[in-house]
């Protein structure tokens, strides 16, 4: 089995566009703008969007199921209140559940928070409890920045994320690590606010306690884990002088994915960081959308990559799946019930 665990609908039928733009035309008022109900989109405009895109790019690189959420970018957690934010997070998290619905063989969700900025995360966990409990969604994407560029909110290990954690653990759902679009223009929003964010994320775990309040608390640091593993030695070395456990101990509770577009990358990624903490994803469709003339092959398309090296059937197992079904609990119950993998023998 195959698992892409980072893949956004990016590809959302132009009715919820249309709603964004109906709401955030509204901030002023709130009262004027659009209800939840006006969205209005048929399961054919959202089979067709996906049939063009996600579902067409899993069947020609030969993956399985994809670990789906709202546009990562579109999330903007900066914009209006935290009630435009709710309101919008609802939308995006039931679209994801109509697409898991659609295909439940392909798309597994996982949700956007209601966040915003200098509102305390607790704010969260209604939704995230919503997309767990009812929808059958398996994480979350937990913005590190949710004022868009300009980090304003406490380092993510501080105590005011700690609630969000708490019912993480409890409902044993991870977080992606993932911020949203840039209002600052110093940050290009995927190729230097997403990996500031990458790395940021990990520092502030490595000077932190956080895994020994939350020992079953997982982050994924996608984006192959920003700057980290090319400056795998500086950031040993960092955790070496201010007395802090080596990074291995903090691979039991941080995993990278494998978005980094190049072989080279991948190759360093894995000569440097535990197998064991690295999961197969390619966050199609839409962070860099174009074909690399070197290779003719789509940047996105990191299955080449792994597939290019001589792994074992042990480490791409791990690669392909076993991790994933270990970071992920309910996914693995889900695919378990669904007969897509079996209990026995998976780590
Ligand atoms: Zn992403």
């Amino acid at each position: 089995m195959i698992i892409d665990c980072h893949g956004h609908y990016t590809t959302a039928p132009k009715q919820l566009e249309a709603w964004r733009k109906a709401q955030i035309a509204a901030l002023s008022n709130p009262a004027s703008g659009p209800a939840k109900s006006s969205l209005q989109m048929s399961d054919d405009e959202i089979r067709e969007s996906l049939e063009k895109a996600q579902l067409k790019f899993q069947r020609e690189r030969g993956t399985d199921v994809t670990i789906f959420s709202p546009r990562a970018s579109a999330m903007a957690h900066h914009i209006g209140d935290a009630q435009t934010s709710l309101v919008w997070s609802q939308i995006c998290n039931e679209l994801i559940h109509r697409v898991c619905s659609l295909y439940p063989e392909n798309f597994i969700g996982v949700c956007q928070l209601p966040q915003s900025p200098g509102v305390p995360p607790e704010n969260c966990i209604a939704e995230l409890e919503r997309c767990v409990n009812e929808f059958g969604f398996v994480g979350c994407n937990l913005n590190p920045d949710p004022s868009g560029g300009h980090w304003t909110s406490p380092p993510l290990t501080a105590k005011y994320w700690y609630p969000l954690y708490e019912k993480m653990c409890e409902l044993e759902v991870p977080a992606m690590v993932h911020v949203s679009s840039s209002c600052n223009e110093n940050f290009h929003a995927t190729g230097a606010h997403y990996i500031n964010a990458d790395t940021t994320a990990f520092m502030q775990c490595i000077q932190s306690d956080v895994f020994k309040d939350f020992p079953t608390l997982k982050l994924i640091i996608p984006h192959g884990g920003g700057a980290v593993p090319f400056h795998w030695g500086r950031y040993r070395g960092l955790a070496q002088d201010m007395g802090r456990p080596p990074l291995t101990t903090l691979m039991n509770n941080i995993f990278f994915d494998t978005c980094v577009y190049h072989l080279p990358g991948i190759e360093l990624l894995l000569k440097v960081v535990p197998l064991d903490s690295i999961m197969f994803a390619s966050e199609m469709v839409g962070a860099v959308k174009g074909i690399d003339p070197e290779t003719g092959n789509y940047y996105d398309d990191t299955k080449r990559y792994l597939d290019a090296l001589p792994l074992t059937a042990e480490q791409r197992h791990k690669l392909f799946e076993g991790n994933a079904l270990k970071v992920y609990p309910r996914l693995k119950k889900q695919l378990v019930r669904q007969g897509a993998v079996k209990t026995a023998g998976t780590p």
